[in-house]
Order: structure tokens, then C-alpha cells, then sequence
């Protein structure tokens, strides 16, 4: 009898990864629960000196597996060879903490006074998107608020070039430039030496 590998409640984080979206597109406060994301993988890193999370618990990793290979809507070719080269992944890893830092600038601006909220998301930290049905105020201050409004943009805009890199290429090719995946294989490598 063939071998099933057996399944746990994490294997159907993908399913979160899409509950995210929705969430976030009716209330911009449920943004916050991304950093969820971030902050794991780096625990994980940093406590176990391994990937679990990005193997076994990253809901955005598996979605990319979910549509690429069971909806067959990756065409499985090997990506290009400098997708996945060292100065490409630290370079974009440098790229996406620097506009992590804009946004966190910009969340500063409206928790000081200097800017109003912007309920608008920017989408490959170009394309202006207005997203005001997601915000209509709460008992919370205006930058909370706005944070959410830039960390779902970054959210949003990662998955997006997933999923293009996807379709394109192999159904994980986002995973081998992914910054966080970078940052926790560099903490895995520190504490290996
Ligand atoms: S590399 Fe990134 S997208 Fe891929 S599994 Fe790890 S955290 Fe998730």
C-alpha cells in the first residue's frame, strides 16, 4: 500500500493566506495580523536554527503549491538562473526592508500629525489603489490604520509577484527570492557557523 504522508492542520494555511486577502479588502485593521508572518519564521530561525515555518507553515508557500500544482496553473518551467543568485535575493531582500522602512515612515508622518491617513493602497509601490470601503474609522488612532493600509499593500504586492513568478516558472519560484526566506536561511547559516 503506497505511503500517505499524513496531514496536519497547518498543511491548509493556504487557505488563510486567501481569508487574509478578504479580511484586509473589508477592514484594513486585520492587515496587522500579517505580521504574524513575518515574525515566525524569524522565531523560528532564531530559536531552532531551521526553516519549519517556511516548509511547513507558510500559508503563501503553499498556496503557490495549491494553484500551481494541483490547479495546474503553473506552466513548471525552471526559472532563470539569477532569480535565484545571491545578489538578486540580497538585493531585493535590501529593496523590500527599504520600503518596509518607507512604510514605517510613513506611519510615523500620521502618528506625529505631520500627514493625514491615506486610505489607498499601493500596489507594486507604484499603482495607487483607493481602498476607502476598508476603513471608516475606529476607536484606535489614525496610524494604526495606516499601517495596515502599507503592510497590506506589501503583502498584497509580494503575493501578486508570487503568483506572476508562478505562473511563469515553477510553483514555489517566489520562495528562492523571497526576503523572508532569505533572512531566515542567513539566521540558520549564523547559527550553524
Ligand atoms: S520562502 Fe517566503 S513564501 Fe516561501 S515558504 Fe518561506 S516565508 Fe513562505
Amino acid at each position: 500500500m503506497a505511503n500517505k504522508k499524513k496531514t496536519h492542520w497547518y498543511n491548509y494555511l493556504w487557505i488563510w493566506s486567501i481569508v487574509y486577502f478578504a479580511l484586509g479588502f473589508f477592514n484594513i485593521l486585520f492587515a496587522w495580523l500579517g505580521m504574524i508572518d513575518f515574525v515566525l519564521p524569524l522565531i523560528f530561525a532564531a530559536v531552532f536554527g531551521n526553516k519549519w515555518f517556511c516548509n511547513n507553515m507558510c500559508g503563501r508557500g503553499q498556496l503557490f503549491w495549491v494553484l500551481g500544482r494541483k490547479a495546474k496553473l503553473s506552466r513548471r518551467k525552471p526559472a532563470p538562473k539569477w532569480l535565484s543568485s545571491k545578489w538578486f535575493r540580497y538585493g531585493f531582500l535590501v529593496f523590500f526592508l527599504t520600503m518596509f522602512g518607507t512604510m514605517i515612515f510613513q506611519t510615523y508622518l500620521v502618528f506625529s500629525g505631520a500627514d493625514s491617513l491615506h486610505k489607498a493602497i499601493k500596489l507594486f509601490w507604484t499603482f495607487k489603489v483607493p481602498w476607502k470601503q476598508a476603513y471608516s474609522g475606529s476607536i484606535l488612532p489614525d496610524w494604526v490604520a495606516q499601517f495596515g493600509f502599507g503592510f497590506y499593500s506589501l503583502m498584497l504586492t509580494s503575493t501578486l509577484i508570487g503568483l506572476i513568478v508562478m505562473v511563469l516558472y515553477k510553483e514555489r519560484t517566489w520562495c528562492t527570492f523571497c526576503p523572508m526566506g532569505t533572512m531566515t536561511q542567513g539566521i540558520c547559516k549564523l547559527k550553524a557557523k
